[in-house]
C-alpha cells in the first residue's frame, strides 16, 4: 500500500472559516478546523492544520503576512509531500503570485484556496474547494503554486479574482487551466511547469516602494505624471491602454516618465485589458526608446509581485530590468 501523502494546511483566514456576526462575517477561532474534521479526504492523506494565530480578512494582507507563509513553508519543506493555503479570496491572487516568485526552486505543490461562501453556509463553495486543493496537493509532479477554485486549478502567478458574487471567483484568461475537477480530473499535465532548480532557496518580499499606475483619459495622467515628479519610488508598473498604448504626444507625462527612469525608477508597461498583451504594433506602444518595459501578458498581481521579490534580492537593478520579460515560472508569454 502506498504511504498517505503529508499535508500541510496552513490556514491564515479568509469567509470559508467566518461566521455571521451583527458586525458581518468575521473569522472564527477554531471553525474551519472543527468544519473540515467532516471530510473523508482527510483519511486518506495525512493533514497538519496550522491556523494562525490571527486569522484575517485578506484584505488585511501586507508583507509581514507574506514573509510568514514563506518562513513556514521553508521550514516544513522536507517533513510534507505538498501545501495548502487556505486564504480569502480578495487578495489571493496576489499572495498566489508573491509566492510564485519567492518560492525559488520549488518542487513540490503550493496550492491556494479559500470560498465565496463560509463553510458555516449549506451552500457553501469550501468544500470542493478544501477537496480539490488537497488533491492537488498531493500530485507528485506539480511543482508550482496554483489556485484551486470552482472546480478548476489555476497557475497562481496567472489567476485573478473575477468575480465577487459567483462561485466562478477564479480565472486566469491568458493561460489555460492546470486541471479541471469533473467527474474525472482532468491534468493537463503538458501544461505543467517544469521546476528546473530542485532545491528551495526562498526570498523574502521586503518593503519596496513599488505603484501601480493606471492611465485614464483626461485628469489621471496629469496625477501620474505629478506622482512620478515627485514620490521617491523603486519601480512603477503602469497600466496602458490595449496594446500597452501611452498618449506620446503628452509631453507632461513623457518627460515625467523619462526623468524617473533616469532616476532609475523601473516602469513596466502592462496593458489594463483584461486579456491579451502588450504589443510593438502601435507607434504608441513602441515604448523601448522611452526605456519603458514590457511586461508582455503578466497581470498587474504578477508584475507587482515580481518587482517585489526581484527588487528584494541581490539582483542588480539592470539584470532584473533584463528579467522583467523574461518568463521565470510561468507567469508570462515572451
Ligand atoms: N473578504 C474576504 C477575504 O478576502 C473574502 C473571501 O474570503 O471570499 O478574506
Amino acid at each position: 500500500m502506498q504511504n498517505k501523502k503529508k499535508i500541510l494546511i496552513l490556514y491564515t483566514g479568509g469567509t470559508i472559516g467566518m461566521d455571521y456576526t451583527i458586525d458581518g462575517l468575521k473569522p472564527v477561532v477554531g471553525l474551519f478546523n472543527s468544519q473540515i474534521q467532516a471530510l473523508d479526504i482527510l483519511r486518506d492523506v495525512d493533514i497538519s492544520i496550522n491556523e494562525y494565530e490571527h486569522l484575517i480578512d485578506s484584505s488585511e494582507i501586507n508583507i509581514s503576512h507574506w514573509q510568514k507563509i514563506i518562513i513556514d513553508i521553508a521550514n516544513n519543506y522536507d517533513s510534507f509531500d505538498g501545501f495548502v493555503i487556505i486564504h480569502g479570496t480578495d487578495t489571493m491572487a496576489y499572495t498566489a503570485s508573491i509566492l510564485s516568485f519567492a518560492l525559488r526552486g520549488l518542487d513540490k505543490p503550493v496550492i491556494l484556496t479559500g470560498s465565496q461562501l463560509p463553510l458555516v453556509h449549506r451552500r457553501s463553495d469550501g468544500w470542493n474547494n478544501v477537496i480539490d486543493a488537497v488533491v492537488a496537493a498531493s500530485q507528485d509532479d506539480l511543482h508550482e503554486v496554483a489556485i484551486a477554485f470552482n472546480s478548476k486549478l489555476l497557475r497562481g502567478c496567472r489567476a485573478q479574482k473575477v468575480s465577487t458574487y459567483r462561485f466562478f471567483g477564479f480565472d486566469s484568461v491568458d493561460e489555460e487551466p492546470l486541471a479541471e475537477f469533473g467527474i474525472q480530473i482532468n491534468w493537463f499535465t503538458k501544461r505543467w511547469f517544469k521546476a528546473n532548480n530542485f532545491n528551495l532557496t526562498p526570498i523574502l518580499p521586503k518593503d519596496i516602494k513599488v505603484l501601480d499606475l493606471s492611465l485614464r483619459p483626461g485628469f489621471t495622467t496629469e496625477f501620474i505624471a505629478h506622482t512620478l515628479n515627485n514620490t521617491k519610488l523603486d519601480a512603477v508598473v503602469l497600466q496602458t491602454y490595449g496594446s500597452g498604448n501611452i498618449p506620446m504626444h503628452n509631453t507632461i507625462l513623457i518627460e515625467a516618465i523619462r526623468s524617473a527612469i533616469a532616476r532609475g525608477v523601473i516602469i513596466v508597461n502592462i496593458t489594463q485589458v483584461i486579456e491579451g498583451r502588450v504589443s510593438g504594433d502601435y507607434a504608441s506602444s513602441c515604448l523601448n526608446g522611452l526605456g519603458i518595459i514590457s511586461g508582455c501578458d503578466m497581470t498587474i498581481e504578477a508584475t507587482l509581485a515580481k518587482l517585489t521579490i526581484l527588487l528584494s534580492s541581490d539582483i542588480s537593478r539592470e539584470k532584473i530590468k533584463k528579467l522583467i520579460s523574461k518568463n521565470l515560472v510561468g507567469e508570462l508569454t515572451e
